[in-house]
Formats: C-alpha cells, structure tokens, sequence
C-alpha cells in the first residue's frame, strides 16, 4: 500500500493514528539530532521527521533524499511543539518509522517554489516540473472546476453535450486553417476546425434543440502575445430563438460562473448597447465599464476657431480626467508620450484644465476665449477640478486612441477595481467588413450570421450598411464570447455568400451540403461561443490564458518541451505523398 491518507489532510485529529505517505521531497532540513522533510502531493505538504538518536539509520536514510525524490513514509502521526499556522497540517508531524525511495530525481533545473528561479523559456521546456508548482497547479484545477460548473449549469439547462469532429474541412472564422494531410486520399487535406459552427448549425436541423460543447478549436492565426494557436470554446446553439433568448440564456450561465466559481453576485441585468454606441462612447467594440468617463464628440464645437488641427480634422473627441486639473506639466508630457507612441498613433494631445477657482488653463489658449472653453467644459459635463484630454483626427483612427487613452487614466486614477466584474451585451455589429487590400467584403463575424430583418433589403444594393443580428459578451474590456442569429434560409445564404465574393460554384462546393441542409426544415436558430480560456484566466484575475493551459505553446506557437512544429522523415513524407519544394526546409 502506497498511502493510508494524502499529504493535505491530518490534524490533530489524527493524532496518534499510523499513517503512509507517499509524495515528493519539497525540501529537507537537517537540525543537529533531527532531519526534516516536507512531503508533497497534490494535496497539500506535510512534515516529516527523522531522529538521529532514535533512529540514526533511518536518519541518515532520509539525510540522503535530494529534492523531488519520490519517497513512501510509514510512521505515527504527533503534535508538533512548533506549530505552523499558515499550513493545513501544520498542527501535526510524522515520526518516521519505515521509509521506501520508490524513485530518485535529478536535480530540477529550477525551484518547485511558489517563487520560482526558472525563467518563461526553461519552464515551458520541463512543464510537467513548472505544473508540480502550487500556483500553476491551482491554476489547472481550477479550469478544471469552470469546466465542470459550465457542464452543470447547461446540463440543468437542457443542454446536450454533443462532440463534433476534429478532421474537418474549412470553417470561416476569418484565420487560415491549420491542415492536415490524407494518406488514405493523396493529394486531399482535412482541415482543422476554426470553430465547429457548421456542426452545431446541422445539430440545430437535426433537431437537438439545445447544444454545448466545451471544445479546442484551431486557428492559424498571426502570433500576438498570449494568443494559442489551439484554444478551448464553450460552444454553444440553440433553436427556435430570438436574440434577446440567446442573451437571456448566456446571461444566467455567466450569472451562475460567477456565484459558483467566485462567489461574486451580479444582481443587475447586463446592458445591451449597439456596436455604433460603444465605439462613439468608449472608442471601442470592447469597453470596460466599471468606470464611466465616456468619450464625448466635440467635432462640431471645436471647429472653426482658427486652430488649423480641430479644423481640418474629420472628428475631435475627449474625455474627462476628473479631479485632474492639478496635472504638472510632466504628467501633461507623459499623457502626451502615451497617445503618440506607434501602437496608439494619434499625433498629439490637447488639454483644457477647469481649475478648481473656475478658470481656465489649456494648450489652446490662443484659439479659445475662456467662454468658449466653458462651453466645451459644460458640453463635456466637467466640474472646476477636473481635466479634458482631446484628441483629433481621423474618425476610427481617433476613437480608437481615446479608448486607449481612457483605460490609461481609468488605471492611473485606481478606476478598475480587478475585484469589480461589469459584464455587459454589444449587439448590432455592421454585418460586413470592408477590405481596402482585397476590395472585398468580410463577414465581420461569419458568413452564416443573419442579417438584421430591417436592413435585408439591402444586403445587395448596400451591404456595407447592413447590421449583423450579432452579440459579443464583453467583461471588464476582454472579450469573453460571440455569437449570433444565423441564417437559415438557403436562399439568403447564397445571396450572402454572394456578398461575400463567392460564386455560387464556389459556394456550393464549399457549402452546399449546408445550404442543402437548410432545405429540409432548418428551424431557426442562433447560438454563441466564449473564450474558455479567457474566462478561465479573468475569473482568476490574470489576463494571460497561457498560465490556464497545462500544456501551451510559447509566443512563437512553439511547444518547447516536446518540440514542436519539427520536421517529419521523408518516409512519412512519402507515404503522405508530399514533397518539400522549398528549399532549405
Ligand atoms: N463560431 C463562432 C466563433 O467561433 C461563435 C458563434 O457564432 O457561435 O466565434
């Protein structure tokens, strides 16, 4: 027998019972007459002793273990004199009797502490070590409970469970798909699924009304900073739904997460506001609204004063800073550093400062009397104290910065609480893209998402106008889900692909079993995906998936511990019926 109990649960309870451990060394300490050790598992630590003038053989057995061995104690559980309150066991301590190596280890390359002396690189590479870490382990347990809690939750909600395959053929997600090749049909690949939207649609015509899937999907994306090439949805569809369904039913599972999985109650009802209202506001499609400070558009009264930037611009917008008239000059450069850096572009940054004796102080003094920046200030709602920042420029281009720049002084001011979680609904996405590059329209979603019934009529005479009958689920600035009313009409599908450049060969041969499908009774439906791994990493406070993931790729879509993407031997190469043209591959 390995174990009669687990290294995180005798107490004082215990006390006098004889037990077996088994675990790995943490740490050992030798004090004069006694040796130490902490015994780990995945439970928890508990310490064990060893007597050297009781028991000098085993003693010196135990002075031999190095760090990691994989050890199995036998002895009697005691109260310790020297009480350790900040351990779960730490009331008690084994007096070894018998012990087994059962195996040894090298030396790790770094610490299995919660402060670790590995760097990203070295523990990626020996991740089963970085996993045996406190903090990592947490971290994987508790996905492992956001998985199980969502399984509940829509299981109760009269969700099945359905796996749908993973050798596909491609979905428009709007990345490149990763392929694979066949043996079987030489010169013919699978693709890997971007997301198993097809399915779950052909699962809505079969008539299983409601479908979840906690599942890996693949995208053969740009690498940025914590994105996976492989990352996990909770994927989701119903039938016989309208949006404001689909919303209701997603808004009881996040409501649920949050109870479950923090304890944190959200009594109000998440706000639903259009896509065209987020980016006039807060300058983006994702806003945090935990804190208010929204953009206000001042285009119309900062024209014509002379001041060559608001006059030429196609939009002026700004925000308040409240409370920020007392900036220094310094602050005032520093804010002005940020909105120029490369990723943020704007070209500079005005300033109106409402002091608190009610004058006015502002970059633009020589273009604006005190009336007229009284005006602005009480167009913007600002109170004497507080602090305009304005940006000029280009619409998209500007609304874009003065988010970036709201999110700075929501940080600098201590406005986003992580303890504060301020879920809220974007609907009514435009429905298309429009790509300068390839002159062509995107589906700003995917293809199979329904127009909104008023705007059809102009689906082909202006498409670009058209609103999506979409949704993001958005959280504290982080995207956390998408989804949409599909189409289920054949007929408006094609004329969708259409839109979307396809012709209909095209379309048939890539779509056609779906939109043959569509005419055998396709009930209408709509469903909904969130990042798993994003959801995962928020309700833990962090924002990097990677942390959530047991075993990720690097930043450069690497896996480093086993090595991969790696070259295959020519004899696989062969047998796949492939050849490598380029040269020095
Ligand atoms: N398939 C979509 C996605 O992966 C989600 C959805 O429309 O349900 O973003």
């Amino acid at each position: 027998m390995y174990r009669t109990h687990n290294c995180g649960v005798l107490n004082l309870s215990n006390r006098g019972e004889k037990v077996i451990l088994s675990g790995w060394v943490h740490k050992s300490r030798d004090l004069g007459g006694m040796t130490f050790i902490d015994l780990r598992d995945r439970y928890g630590k508990t310490q064990l002793v060893f007597n050297m003038e009781t028991n000098p053989e085993l003693c010196s057995k135990a002075r031999k273990l190095g760090r990691e061995y994989v050890i199995r104690a036998e002895g009697m559980v005691v109260e310790r004199s020297n009480k350790n309150p900040n351990m779960p066991t730490g009331d008690i301590e084994i007096i070894v009797e018998s012990l087994d190596v059962l195996n040894k280890s090298q030396l790790p390359p770094f610490t299995i502490e919660d402060d670790t002396d590995g760097g990203d690189e070295l523990r990626m590479k020996y991740r089963y070590l970085d996993l045996r870490r406190e903090p990592v382990k947490h971290n994987i347990i508790h996905r492992h409970r956001v998985a199980q809690e969502t399984r509940k939750y829509l299981d109760s909600q009269g969700f099945i469970e359905i796996e749908t395959p993973v050798l596909i053929k491609s979905t428009p997600e709007g990345a490149r798909d990763f392929v694979v090749p066949s043996r079987v049909h030489p010169g013919s690949f699978y693709a890997l699924p971007q997301s198993p939207q097809i399915f779950k649609q052909l699962l809505m015509i079969s008539g299983f009304d409601k479908y979840f899937q906690i599942v890996r999907c693949f995208r053969d994306e740009d690498l940025r900073a914590d994105r996976q090439p492989e990352f996990t949805q909770i994927d989701c569809e119903m039938s016989f739904v309208e949006r404001d369904d689909v919303l209701d039913a997603f808004e009881g599972l996040a409501v649920y997460l949050f109870k479950a999985i923090k304890n944190y109650d959200i009594k109000e009802s998440f706000p639903r506001i259009t896509y065209d209202q987020a980016v006039s506001e807060y300058g983006t499609d994702k806003p945090d609204i935990r804190f208010g400070m929204k953009i206000g558009d001042i285009t119309g009264k900062v024209k014509g004063s002379g001041f060559n930037v608001f006059d030429n611009s196609e939009y002026t917008g700004g925000i308040v800073a409240t409370g920020c008239a007392a900036y220094s000059r310094k602050d005032l450069d520093g804010m002005t550093d940020f909105v120029k850096r490369p990723q943020i572009g704007a070209g500079g940054l005005v300033y109106v400062k409402y002091n608190e004796d009610g004058s006015f102080k502002s970059s633009v003094d020589k273009f604006f009397s005190p009336e007229d920046l009284k005006g602005l200030t009480d167009l913007m709602d600002a109170r004497p104290g507080d602090l305009i920042l304005i940006l000029s420029g280009e619409r998209t281009q500007t609304l874009y910065a003065l988010s970036e720049l709201r999110l700075e002084m929501g940080d600098r001011l201590g406005l986003r609480d992580k303890e504060q979680f301020k879920p809220l609904w974007i609907v009514d996405f435009p429905l298309l893209e429009w790509d300068d590059e390839t002159q062509r329209y995107y589906a700003m979603h995917h293809p199979f998402t329904s127009p909104k019934t008023e705007d059809l009529h102009m689906l082909e005479s202006d498409p670009g106008k058209v609103r999506a009958n979409s949704y993001d689920l958005v959280i504290n600035g982080v995207e956390i889900g998408g989804g949409s009313i599909r189409i289920h009409d054949a007929e408006i599908q094609k004329k969708m692909l259409r839109v979307l450049g396809f012709t209909d060969e095209e379309a048939n041969s890539q779509f056609g079993f779906l939109m043959n499908a569509f005419r055998y009774g396709a009930p209408p439906h709509g469903g909904i995906a969130f990042g798993f791994d994003r959801w995962v990493a928020l309700f833990a406070g962090s924002e990097t998936i990677r942390d959530f993931i047991a075993f990720p790729k690097n930043n450069a879509g690497r896996d480093v511990m086993i090595d991969s993407p790696s070259k295959i031997s020519d004899d696989q190469l062969n047998e796949l019926n492939l050849q490598l043209i380029r040269k020095g591959i």
